[in-house]
C-alpha cells in the first residue's frame, strides 16, 4: 500500500465550516503521536488512521462552527403559555477538554415561557451545538442555560446534566466517581423552591440509571 501523502488535499468537497478545522495539521499530529507511541504509522492498519481521526474530529467538534441562528432557524413562536416546558433525556456526546476522551450522558432542559417558546426539536440541537466541542460538564450545562435565557428571556430556565466520563472510567481513578451531575438554574428555578422541585421531580420520575 502507498504511504498517505499528508499534503494531499482531499477535503475539497467539504463545506466551508469543515475546512475551518485544519485537518492537515490534525493528520500530521496524529501521525507524530503514533510514532511517539512506538507504533509504525506505515503499517497497514494505521496508514489511514491520521485521516480517519481528522475526519472524526471534524464531526465531533462541529459545535465550534455551528451558528446559533442556523440552529434556531426562526423557530421561535409567540404564545400565551406560561407553564413549564420540559425536554428530558436528551442524549449527548462530548469530549472532556482535559483528556480529549468522551463524556456521555443526558441533558434535561426546562423553561417557563414569557411570551415566547422555541420549537421542541431545537433544544436537542442546542445541546449538541455546545456538546460538540472540547468541554467540561459544568460549562456545557451553563452554556445551554445561558443561551436559552438570552434567546427567550423566559421567566426561568433550568438545565441538569448527568454524564459518565471515560477519562475517569478508563483510567480507573477510584476517588472520582465517573458519574457526575451538574445543574444551572436561572430566574424562577433559582428563586422559587417549588418550581425547582417540580422540575427535579419530573426528571427523576421513571428515570433509569445512566449507563454506557
Ligand atoms: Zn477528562
Amino acid at each position: 500500500m502507498q504511504t498517505p501523502d499528508l499534503d494531499d488535499d482531499d477535503n475539497n468537497d467539504q463545506s466551508d465550516w469543515q475546512n475551518q478545522l485544519d485537518t492537515n495539521a490534525i493528520e500530521k499530529a496524529v501521525q507524530a503521536m503514533l510514532s511517539a507511541f512506538g507504533e509504525d504509522p506505515q503499517r497497514e492498519g494505521l496508514q489511514k488512521t491520521p485521516q480517519r481521526v481528522a475526519r472524526m474530529y471534524v464531526e465531533l467538534l462541529a459545535g465550534y462552527q455551528t451558528q446559533p441562528e442556523t440552529v434556531i432557524n426562526g423557530a421561535i413562536f409567540e404564545v400565551q403559555y406560561d407553564e413549564m416546558v420540559i425536554v428530558r433525556d436528551i442524549e449527548f456526546y462530548s469530549l472532556c477538554e482535559h483528556h480529549m476522551l468522551p463524556f456521555i450522558g443526558r441533558a434535561h432542559v426546562a423553561y417557563i415561557p414569557n411570551g415566547k417558546v422555541l420549537g421542541l426539536s431545537k433544544i436537542p440541537r442546542i445541546v449538541d451545538m455546545y456538546a460538540r466541542r472540547l468541554q467540561v460538564q459544568e460549562r456545557l450545562t451553563r452554556q445551554i442555560a445561558d443561551f436559552l435565557r438570552d434567546l427567550l428571556k423566559p421567566q426561568g430556565v433550568a438545565v441538569v446534566i448527568e454524564a459518565m466520563h471515560l477519562c475517569s472510567m478508563m483510567r480507573g481513578v477510584k476517588k472520582h466517581d465517573a458519574r457526575m451531575t451538574t445543574s444551572a438554574m436561572h430566574g424562577a428555578f433559582r428563586s422559587n423552591l417549588a418550581t425547582r422541585q417540580e422540575f427535579l421531580d419530573n426528571i427523576s420520575r421513571g428515570a433509569s440509571q445512566l449507563r454506557i
